[in-house]
């Protein structure tokens, strides 16, 4: 059993001030391979104060000063990229391929992509030309706790650490307590980078241990959070008392749009992203919307490529899907399997238990619903595994109406061949993100939702902008 007990804090490695321990679970064997620290008021206080005595420092780096420690990183984390992949596979149960290229990939592009909005980024501004004594000062804002999922580990770390400091914000991770294995590895990398002390610190702990201390904490001031929309409603209130900001990127219920006139390989396509990362994603087109003259069709092309879905141990190479993450996880989605089956939905692949063969691991059979109507349960609950429903529409402004009515509005999908159709609906869809066409997003684009899918955008300039406040000065020489 690999032990894991120390948290990275003021530059260093140092043994957890608290007894309690969490096992971490390979989700394909269910066995458990390493034993991690869960922190307390100690650890969290020491890291606090920690960040807090390098904020000033670090808040006053030059860009270029920034910029020399993010590339080190980005060395570091290209030269030990495949051991990311290996731990993320282990300890989240994404198939090696994925998690050796989307999942550990995802960190590097992040940490690339921040390097260079970071180059062109401008902290000083005119307010305008007619006000040449009016400065604009972005500055960051604080001390910053970063709490973050076990479902794209890597990518969600780097998304937010990368940014904060780029920002220069002094910062408080506290990881996924369900795969905090590649987090401990990204410290060692921000260690052998040489960031200064204090500057990023590591807690390993659970969402009412440190993610509470963190977010109630009078010294943070900001918490940028990823997960569940109920421990993101949790962590506003809890933060509300010292009035942070918070930042959250929360759960969805992306529809898919299918017109008629989509093109031929849509369905295939929208069956592989829903079930993409075992349907644990929360930007997965879990709705797919069908437009009723082609809809007979689409369930039989969706059943078959669910149907052709391979389900297979995450250590083993190839594109087919793994387990969920745990028993947990397990449990809740057999569990609205079972409730779609009740609801009246049709199954027309997958359905309850282990795919044929399987008998241990968190493993589920791809499963496709149809006539799926939007009021049951299964049509307005985050499922977060590879359980696609199909409901059908009549027309364009039903199918508007249908992928609206959710209290999500993250990412929303459209396919047809009629642009001037794509366009118009995509700007209708209330949701932080639309994908036309399975074209995907570019490097640099912002990521985030509406309603209930939180409130903060992520990636490019918008990821840093979230980091920084913004200081208003009256009477700036303007030769300065
Ligand atoms: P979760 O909310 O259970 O946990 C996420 C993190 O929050 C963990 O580190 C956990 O320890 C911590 N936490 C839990 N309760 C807390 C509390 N009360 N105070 C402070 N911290 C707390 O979510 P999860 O199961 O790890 O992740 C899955 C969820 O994340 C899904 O709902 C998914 O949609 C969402 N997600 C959203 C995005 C996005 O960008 N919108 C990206 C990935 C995942």
């Amino acid at each position: 059993m690999q032990e894991a007990l120390e948290f990275y804090i003021d530059g260093q490695w140092q043994q957890s001030q608290s007894d309690a321990r969490i096992e971490v679970t390979n989700p394909s064997t269910e066995e458990a391979y390493a034993v991690i620290a869960l922190g307390g008021d100690a650890d969290t206080n020491a890291a606090v104060t920690a960040a807090n005595t390098a904020f000033d420092g670090w808040s006053q780096t030059s860009k270029e000063e920034r910029l020399a420690l993010l590339e080190k990183l980005l060395d570091i984390y290209g030269r030990r990229a495949g051991e990311m992949g290996e731990t993320i596979s282990k300890e989240m149960g994404a198939p090696i391929d994925w998690a050796k290229g989307a999942q550990a990939g995802s960190g590097f592009g992040h940490i690339k992509n921040f390097i260079e909005t970071l180059k062109e980024f401008e902290f000083d501004r005119l307010l305008n030309d007619n006000a040449p004594n009016d400065r604009i000062l972005y500055e960051a804002v604080g001390i910053c706790a970063l709490i973050t999922p076990w479902n794209w580990p890597i990518n969600q770390v780097t998304l937010k650490v990368i940014a904060a400091l780029a920002a220069g914000c002094t910062i408080i991770l506290k990881p996924s307590e369900i795969a905090p294995m590649s987090a401990l590895i990204f410290a060692e990398m921000i260690d052998e980078a040489g960031f200064p002390k204090g500057v990023f610190n590591l807690v390993n702990g659970d969402g009412m241990g440190v993610g509470t201390q963190l977010t109630s904490h009078p010294d943070v001031d900001m918490v940028s959070f990823t997960g569940s929309t109920r421990a993101g409603k949790l962590i506003s209130k809890s933060a509300a008392d010292t009035v942070k900001r918070v930042h959250l990127e929360l759960g969805g219920k992306g529809a898919n749009i299918i017109f008629a006139d989509a093109r031929d390989n849509a369905l295939a396509w929208s069956v592989k992203r829903c079930f993409g990362n075992s349907g644990q994603s929360c930007n997965a087109p879990t709705r797919l919307l069908v437009e009723r003259s082609v809809y007979n069709d689409a369930v039989t092309a969706a059943a078959d490529a669910a149907n052709a879905t391979a389900v297979d141990m995450a250590s083993k190479q190839g594109n087919h899907i793994g387990p969920l993450v745990s028993q947990l996880q397990f449990d809740k989605v057999q569990t609205l399997i079972e409730t779609g089956i009740g609801e009246g939905a049709r199954l027309v692949a997958g359905g309850p238990g282990r795919p044929e063969g399987i008998t241990e691991g968190y493993f589920v059979r791809p499963t496709v619903f149809a006539d799926v109507n939007n009021e049951m349960e299964i049509a307005r609950e985050e499922i977060f595994g590879p359980v696609l429903s199909i409901i059908p529409f009549d027309d364009e402004e039903e199918a508007i109406r249908i992928a609206n009515d959710t209290v999500y509005g993250l990412t929303n999908y459209v396919q047809t061949e009629d642009s001037a159709k794509a366009t118009r609906v995509a700007r209708r869809l209330r949701s932080g993100m639309v994908e036309i066409n399975g074209m995907p997003r570019s490097a640099g684009a912002p990521f985030g939702g509406y309603k209930q899918s939180g409130n903060g955008r992520e990636g490019g300039s918008w990821g840093i902008e979230d980091f920084l406040e913004v200081k208003s000065v009256s009477g700036w020489a303007s030769n300065q």
